[in-house]
């Protein structure tokens, strides 16, 4: 067994470990373990440094997660779009492949909530057969998500394997992993692993911090490890309250990220999960902290804010308000709030074009 597996079996999977361990009352957090599984590796649960702060919010289980009906449990329609189990085909040329039902960390306001680390979720050699039957059959497909659950969780063999399937397809040009384990768990990413991996480009990473805390040492390193593997790596991050619905948090994460070698790629609007509306912010906080973004950090700092439509409808960016209007005068708003306008010189020309081809009749 490697050293990253030891790690994961001494996780804490009963909210009672954690509580016992910071002096707080217990009560109800049995019951919604049982619902939605926790796993915390020591790793993580070190980076807490008081009840209730941004790391326990997004690894300790909380009593509001039972008491939730905003919604339901699959609102990106993901079962619906699932022409083979575990394979979801929203986009032309890209599909995302769930390989792997666990996770090293079970975060309390994930969107697969309703099925990672259960019963439900099923993942074997039959249905990811499938889904490279299904990537075969379907030369449209150049992009492939590796997601799970977490695809860093697989043995270093089994996730080898399905990478060579997925190389051995002429149509598939670039793979991606998404993955949390470089945050939660970063022993996970040792030598062998990234040895494995660099053979298998192009192949990018994104990873998923949500706050400045996050970026240790530990976890620098694991990412500077696969970008020294030639791995481009991203970031995608989830806006939620009380962890970082704050738009300096949220800029020094994005700076932070830079300073290891991670690309912020997404903020995500929280999606309309059940047992996570204690999460959600508004969409004016979203727009707040890109407000906050553009400008006043290094543009390579600055993702993209989208949400994730209800049903399915694929993922939506949302910017501030820098295009006031837009004819023959474009009206522009810049970082500071000051106002240009900008000659829209195409339409002119194009309305030359019409004038002139009127004259002629
Ligand atoms: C997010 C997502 C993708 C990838 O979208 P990009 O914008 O290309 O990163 C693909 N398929 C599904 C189902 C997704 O949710
Ligand atoms: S690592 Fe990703 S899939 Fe796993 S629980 Fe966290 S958000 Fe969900």
């Amino acid at each position: 067994m490697e050293t990253w597996q030891k790690l994961l079996q001494t996780s804490l999977t009963r909210p009672a470990e954690v509580t016992r361990r910071f002096g707080v009352n217990p009560t109800d957090l049995e019951e919604v373990a049982d619902r939605y599984p926790m796993r915390i590796p020591a790793y993580y649960l070190n980076l807490i440094k008081e009840v209730g702060d941004p790391i326990w919010r997004q690894a300790v289980p909380d009593a509001a997660e039972m008491s939730d009906s905003v919604c339901c449990s699959d609102p990106l329609d993901e079962e619906n779009q699932s022409p083979v189990p575990n394979l979801v085909h929203r986009y032309p040329d890209r599909v995302l492949f769930l390989v792997s039902s666990e996770c090293a960390m079970y975060c309390r306001f994930c969107t697969r909530k309703r099925k990672v680390g259960g019963d439900n979720m099923v993942i074997n050699r039959q249905t990811l057969e499938q889904g490279l039957d299904y990537i075969r059959q379907h030369p449209q497909v150049r992009d492939v998500i590796l997601s799970g659950g977490d695809p860093l969780l697989l043995s270093d063999e089994r996730l080898e394997w399905i990478l060579k399937e997925l190389r051995a397809i002429p149509s598939v040009e670039i793979i991606r992993i998404g993955t949390r384990v470089p945050v939660v768990l970063p022993q996970r990413i040792t030598i062998g692993l990234v040895r494995m991996l660099r053979r298998y480009h192009p192949l990018f990473i994104n990873t998923h911090f949500n706050h400045p805390d996050e970026i240790t040492e530990t976890s620098g390193k694991a990412c500077m490890r696969l970008a020294d593997a030639g791995i481009p790596m991203g970031n995608q991050t989830v806006l939620l309250r009380g962890v970082n619905d704050d738009p300096q948090v949220m800029k020094r994460l994005m700076q932070k990220l830079l300073a290891i070698r991670v690309k912020p790629y997404y903020i995500y609007q929280a999606d309309l999960v059940e047992g996570t509306d204690h999460f959600r912010t508004t969409v004016e906080e979203g727009i707040e902290v890109m407000r906050a973004l553009r400008g006043h950090t290094s543009g390579m700092g600055v993702p993209a804010y989208v949400i994730d439509a209800p049903g399915g409808g694929g993922k939506i960016p949302i910017l501030p308000d820098y295009l006031q209007s837009m004819g023959d005068e474009v009206v522009l708003k810049n970082y500071r709030g000051q106002t240009f306008s900008y000659t829209n010189a195409e339409v002119k020309i194009e309305e030359n074009r019409q004038t002139a081809v009127n004259d002629h009749h």
